[in-house]
């Protein structure tokens, strides 16, 4: 007898990021700083002070409470992931009926869709306008016509860099049946967070990662902000002991300094919003036809019928940047001589092609 997997899948690819060796990555939108040696020199302390022939906690309370402090939450309202891409697995998986419907809007994360697919729960994609933002309206009206199970976007957007203002985003929250999760993955980098009001709801979930601003995308911390309600949910549906050992220790040792996490999310801001005017300055020096999105993220999001052949060049430059098949780049935003030569690269690229001055 032959065994057949099932359909679902059949023809899936293992993840795979841009791979090769680079000398600048700005692909995946992590942060630029190393982290700094009074941080590390204490995360080896912790490490020295590790059982490894014992699991982890399986409440990973020690983080919990650190994570809860520098976001001034309440540590019954906190769940923590191995990634915040766990969680909306765990989520997708567990906490819909068979067969739900799971309302996306598109462009956005991939992995929405892709785990809501995974779980066999119907996928309902609604658009974006034509500024790429998402029309809360027709999310309320399809959530409800629909009978959704669940609402779940990236607010600011992967990769559009838009975001949904507080209160709209309370207004969708109060006005449908469904799970809506807000994925806050961006958040640190905009001031627009619904972080603090999530134990106020029955029917939210925040997400938050440590993979972005926090500088630690190496050992997948994610985290689920919730009702306490909701949180005794996530806490039984997740698998025991998810989160390791010297991740947490590192992560408690991280969110211990919030002074420094805060000087360098100001920072980042500041060389987005450097990048952000470079390049719309040098799309506009060559008259290139494009569409620079202002970002809310940290990183900016160009649309232009030339991104396949500015991203081959860079690529070609050992610059990595993300590239996506509709003609769009996303360049996250990197140290100042890392945007100093991304900039650079792309006004060789016009310049060798001729684009007008
Ligand atoms: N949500 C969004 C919007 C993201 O862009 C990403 C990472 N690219 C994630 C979640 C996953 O982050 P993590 O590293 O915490 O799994």
């Amino acid at each position: 007898m032959t065994y057949e997997l099932c359909e679902k899948v059949r023809n899936l690819e293992p993840y795979e990021p841009v791979s090769g060796t680079y000398k600048i990555r700005l692909d995946a939108n992590e942060s630029y700083y190393p982290l700094p040696d009074v941080i590390l020199d204490e995360i080896k302390q912790a490490i020295d002070k590790t059982d490894f022939n014992r699991y982890p906690d399986p409440c990973a309370s020690e983080l919990t409470e650190s994570f809860a402090r520098f976001y001034n939450l309440d540590p019954a309202c906190v769940t923590v992931g191995n990634g915040s891409d766990e969680l909306i697995s765990v989520i997708t998986a567990n906490l819909l009926q068979k067969s739900s419907r799971v309302i996306v809007t598109e462009p956005d994360f991939s992995m929405y869709r892709f785990y809501a697919s995974l779980c066999e729960n119907e996928v309902i994609s609604v658009p974006k306008d034509k500024d790429l933002n998402i029309d809360i309206d027709r999310l309320i009206k399809t959530a409800n016509e629909e009978n959704a199970g669940m609402i779940i976007f990236s607010n600011p957007c992967n990769p559009t860099g838009q975001g949904v203002p507080r209160a709209e985003a309370r207004r969708l929250i109060n006005s449908v049946p469904s799970l809506v999760v807000l994925d806050e993955a961006y958040m640190d980098f905009w001031d627009e967070a619904l972080v603090n009001e999530a134990d106020k709801y029955d029917n939210l979930i925040v997400l938050r990662t440590a993979s972005k601003c926090i500088g630690c995308a190496a050992i997948r911390l994610g985290f689920a902000v919730a009702s306490p309600a909701l949180t005794r949910v996530l806490r039984s549906v997740k698998s025991p002991y998810n989160v390791n050992t010297v991740s947490q220790r590192a992560g408690v040792c991280v969110f211990s300094h919030g002074e420094l996490l805060r000087e360098r999310r100001a920072a980042m801001v500041e060389s987005r919003n450097n990048l952000y005017a470079a390049v719309l300055n040098l799309f506009a020096k060559y008259t290139v036809p494009a569409r620079v999105f202002e970002t809310h993220t940290n990183f900016v999001y160009i649309e232009s019928k030339l991104a396949q052949e500015i991203f081959d060049f860079m690529l070609g430059k050992g610059i990595a940047v993300r590239f996506f098949r509709n003609g769009a780049l996303r360049i996250t935003a990197g140290s100042e001589d890392e945007n100093r030569e991304v900039l650079d690269c792309m006004e060789s690229f016009m310049r060798l092609n001729k684009i007008n001055e």
